[in-house]
């Protein structure tokens, strides 16, 4: 490629300011590094996350930055020592990376890659601990590794899954985060048995994927908690068979949950990032034998607090980043789950904007409208 070893000039969507609309400046990317790999981003989409560090509200502040984690593209240039991806491979980044040498990374249980976990306080590249972006010889920071707000970034290479080129990038991207998360979370960590009760709470894109996964797993019931009622007819299509919406409740959503469904649901899923949402998620799985998994990405001063006597009554809680999924070895696959017609995405994409209205799909996400937005670059 002509543009290979060059530093290129482009547009990105720069948040200058916590809270602030992005703006569409040109950046300068440089090539990448040793282990690194420069992608033309082709679609990238908005995913709550960035909104949470955006707004840095409950987030450590890290500004200027470029958002973005879900997305798809195509690999423009890689560094020295990059042998799994070359200039014209379809790839999705991934916020959580794998290096595949680490004792997670080895580990058939693990996802948490010593080396790319995600690290939402850093904003430059492990390599050289310096960003790729910069304007006018100034740093612009990066956002778990992968910043896609740009028509170009640079990430590890562990960072970047290299999928089926036949797969359209318009649909899939939505699998570098979202989708893949949620679904992973239900059939990867909650494993629902066949003929159970799901409580899924927040019914975004994150909690949509989960109880998909439910239903695919075999979950007979699977309701929706969400304090957004609007969220409830959509969530029909993705299996929810029951609603409650806790603002409808005296008392609380765990107690509501228990006397439905004879003492607990089997299994529940958090997909809020509201620590008294993941609090009520734990607390409303059947002693015995329930499951609990958090998704949510929480407040950084969140604490959980529950009675121990919730614990001893042999009830679970567990966690997870990327559904358990390891970036770069399932990921492939859960493209071709969208391939062989398994796993359908189209209606988790409600909105599409072009980059230069990328602040719209911020609105969007504000007025809880719609599910995921799909930023169109403009190359
Ligand atoms: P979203 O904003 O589209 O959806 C969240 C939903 O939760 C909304 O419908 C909202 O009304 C509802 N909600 C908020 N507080 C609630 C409460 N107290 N009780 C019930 N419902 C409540 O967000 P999303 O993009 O689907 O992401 C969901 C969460 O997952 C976020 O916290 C995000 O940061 C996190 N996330 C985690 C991972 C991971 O790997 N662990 C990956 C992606 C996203
Ligand atoms: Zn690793």
């Amino acid at each position: 490629m002509a543009t290979a070893g060059k530093v290129i000039k482009c547009k990105a969507a720069v948040a200058w300011e916590a809270g602030k609309p992005l703006s569409i400046e040109e950046v300068e990317v440089s090539p990448p590094q040793a282990m690194e790999v420069r992608v033309k981003i082709l679609f990238t989409s908005l995913c709550r996350t960035d909104v949470f560090f955006w707004e840095a509200k409950g987030q450590t502040p890290v500004f200027p930055r470029i958002f973005g984690h879900e997305a798809g593209g195509i690999v423009e240039s890689v560094g020295e020592g990059v042998t799994d991806v070359a200039p014209g491979d379809h790839v999705l980044p991934v916020f959580t990376g794998e290096c595949k040498e680490c004792r997670h990374c080895k580990s058939a249980e693990s996802n948490m890659c010593d080396l790319l976990r995600i690290n939402t306080d850093r904003g430059v590249m492990i390599g050289d601990g310096k960003s790729r972006f910069s304007i006018d010889g100034k740093p612009i920071y990066h956002f778990v590794g992968t910043s896609t707000f740009s028509e170009y970034t640079v990430m590890h290479v562990g960072c970047v899954a290299k999928i089926n080129p036949e797969a359209p990038l318009d649909k899939v991207c939505v699998l570098s985060c979202g989708i893949s998360t949620g679904l992973g979370a239900s059939i990867n960590v909650a494993k629902p048995p066949k003929g159970s009760s799901v409580a899924i709470f927040g019914l975004g894109a994150v909690g949509l994927a989960a109880a998909e996964g439910a239903r695919i797993a075999g979950a007979s019931r699977i309701i929706g908690v969400d304090l957004n009622a609007n969220r409830f007819e959509e969530a029909r299509k993705f299996g929810c068979t029951e609603f409650v919406n806790p603002k409808d409740h005296s008392k609380p959503v765990q107690e509501v949950l228990a006397e439905m469904t004879n003492g607990g649901v089997d299994r529940s899923v958090e997909c809020t990032g509201n620590v008294n949402a993941m609090i009520q998620a734990f607390e409303c799985v059947h002693d015995g034998w329930g499951v609990a998994v958090l998704v949510g990405v929480p407040h950084k001063d969140a604490e959980f607090k529950t009675h121990p006597m919730n614990f001893l009554n042999e009830r679970t809680l567990k966690g997870t980043f990327f559904g358990n999924f390891k970036p770069r070895t399932d990921l492939p696959n859960v493209v071709e789950l969208y391939m062989k017609k398994e796993l359908e995405v189209e209606k988790f994409i409600t909105h599409s904007v072009p980059f230069s209205e990328i602040n719209k799909a911020f609105d969007l996400m504000a007025k809880g409208e719609g599910i995921r937005c799909i930023i169109r670059m403009e190359h």
